[in-house]
C-alpha cells in the first residue's frame, strides 16, 4: 500500500509499504477515506521527537471498514468509522475510568497512552495511508450515521481536533456565562473556540497573529486578538474590564515563539496565567515533551520551563493538561455533528490526495496563508 513516509527533518514522501492488515482476533482493517494533517504531526516533522525514520504519520482517521478479525462483535465490514487517535484497550486500569488517554497496554510496559503516528506513543502505524489497523477495534472505532461521506469534512475532526478543543474549555473549567481566552488560533484552538460557544461562554478571545486564523475565530463570533499588534495581555484585560478572562486555553505548545520567531516554552502559559483571573482554570492541551535536544535553550532541553509559578500560586489559578481522552466525547460531539449544531469543517482549507502530502506538509509547516487545515483523502 501507498503511505506517507518520515525520511528525517522535513523530508516525507509517499512510499511503498507493506499492507496494513488483521493481526490479532479483535483488530479492524479500515480503509481510509480522510485523514488529516495535525499541527502534532509538524514537531515530528521538524525533527523535533525521536519519531524513527521510516515509520508512517497519521493520527486523525476516518475511514470504512473492510475487514474484521474473528473476535470482533459489534463493528462491521462497511461501517464509516471515526478512530480516536488515542489507542485503547477498554479494559486496563485507567481505560475503565475513562482515560483512555493513558491507557496501560498501549504503549511500553512503563508508559502510558498509545496513538497512531506519534513519538513515544507505543510505536503504531499512521493512518495516512492507504489502509490502518485498528487493535481493539470494537472499543476503537465509533461508528458514523448514513451521511457520513457528504459530511466527512466535519466528521473528520471527531478523531482529534473537535475532542481535544473540548477537552481544553472542560479543563478550564468553563461554565454558561463566562469569559474564555484561547491561546493558539491554528485547528485545535479554532476548535476550542468552537466548543466554548457551544458550552455557552458569554465571551471568547483567540490570540494569534495569522490573518486567516484570527479571519475564521472571528466567523464563529469569537473576538481575534493579534498579538502581533500588541501584549496579548494588555488588549485581554481591556476586553475583561481588568479583571482578565474567566477561563484559558493553551493550543499551542512547546514551540511556542513571540512573534519575531524567538522560541520559549513558557511564553503563552506565562500570558495565560496574566491574561486570567485570580482563581481562573486553564486548560492545556498544546504538546509538551519530556526531552527536546532540538531546544534553543538548555532547560527547554531537559522539557523543562521557566514557568511563572509565583504569579501562577499566588493568583490560586488551576490547571489541567495532557492529551485529550477522545473516546470521553467523540459520540456526543458525532451528533452534534448529525443534528446539524455544528459544522467544524469551516476550518478545512485543502482536501488534497496522499500523493499532494508533501506539498501539503510543507505548505503547514510554513504557516503559509490560507493553509488553515490540510485534509487527506487516500481512498
Ligand atoms: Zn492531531
Ligand atoms: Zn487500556
Amino acid at each position: 500500500m501507498k503511505a506517507l513516509v518520515y525520511n528525517g527533518p522535513r523530508d516525507v514522501s509517499v512510499s511503498e509499504v507493506p499492507d496494513a492488515r488483521i493481526e490479532r482476533p479483535n483488530d479492524v482493517l479500515v480503509k481510509i477515506t480522510s485523514t488529516n494533517i495535525c499541527g502534532s504531526d509538524l514537531h515530528m516533522y521538524e525533527g523535533r521527537t525521536d519519531f524513527d525514520k521510516g515509520r508512517i504519520f497519521g493520527h486523525e482517521n476516518l475511514g470504512e471498514v473492510i475487514e474484521v478479525g474473528g473476535g470482533v462483535d459489534k463493528i462491521e465490514v462497511g461501517d464509516m468509522v471515526s478512530v480516536p487517535f488515542n489507542v485503547s484497550c477498554g479494559h486496563c486500569r485507567n481505560c475503565e475510568h475513562g482515560l483512555t488517554n493513558y491507557c496501560l497496554a498501549a504503549n511500553e510496559p512503563d508508559m502510558a497512552g498509545g496513538a497512531y503516528g506519534f513519538a513515544d506513543m507505543g510505536g503504531w502505524a499512521g493512518g495516512q495511508a492507504e489502509y490502518l489497523r485498528i487493535p481493539w477495534g470494537d472499543f476503537q472505532c465509533l461508528r458514523l450515521p448514513d451521511d457520513a461521506k457528504e459530511k466527512q469534512n466535519d466528521y473528520t475532526m471527531l478523531s482529534d481536533i473537535l475532542p481535544t478543543g473540548w477537552h481544553a474549555v472542560e479543563m478550564s473549567g468553563l461554565v454558561p456565562g463566562e469569559t474564555i481566552v484561547i491561546y493558539g488560533g491554528g485547528p485545535v484552538g479554532l476548535m476550542a473556540a468552537l466548543s466554548a460557544s457551544v458550552k455557552g461562554a458569554a465571551k471568547v478571545m483567540v490570540v494569534d497573529r495569522h490573518p486567516d486564523r484570527l479571519k475564521l475565530a472571528e466567523q464563529i463570533g469569537a473576538i481575534p486578538i493579534d498579538d502581533s499588534k500588541g501584549s496579548p495581555v494588555d488588549q485581554i484585560m481591556e476586553q475583561t474590564g481588568g479583571r482578565g478572562a474567566d477561563r484559558g486555553a493553551e493550543c499551542v505548545g512547546y514551540q511556542a515563539h513571540d512573534p519575531q520567531g524567538n522560541e520559549d516554552n513558557a511564553l503563552t502559559l506565562n500570558n495565560l496565567v496574566a491574561s486570567v483571573k485570580f482563581t481562573g482554570g486553564i486548560g492545556t492541551v498544546g504538546v509538551f515533551v519530556p526531552q527536546d535536544p532540538g531546544a534553543p535553550d538548555e532547560l527547554a532541553q531537559q522539557g523543562k520551563a521557566r514557568f511563572d509559578f509565583g504569579s501562577f500560586w499566588f493568583k490560586g489559578q488551576q490547571m489541567g493538561c495532557g492529551q485529550a481522552p477522545v473516546k470521553r466525547y467523540n459520540r456526543h460531539l458525532r451528533n452534534l455533528i448529525a443534528e446539524n449544531k455544528i459544522a467544524p469543517s469551516w476550518i478545512v482549507s485543502h482536501n488534497l490526495t496522499l500523493d499532494q502530502a508533501p506539498e501539503a506538509y510543507q505548505h503547514f509547516d510554513a504557516r503559509d496563508d490560507g493553509w488553515t487545515k490540510v485534509v487527506l483523502n487516500p481512498a
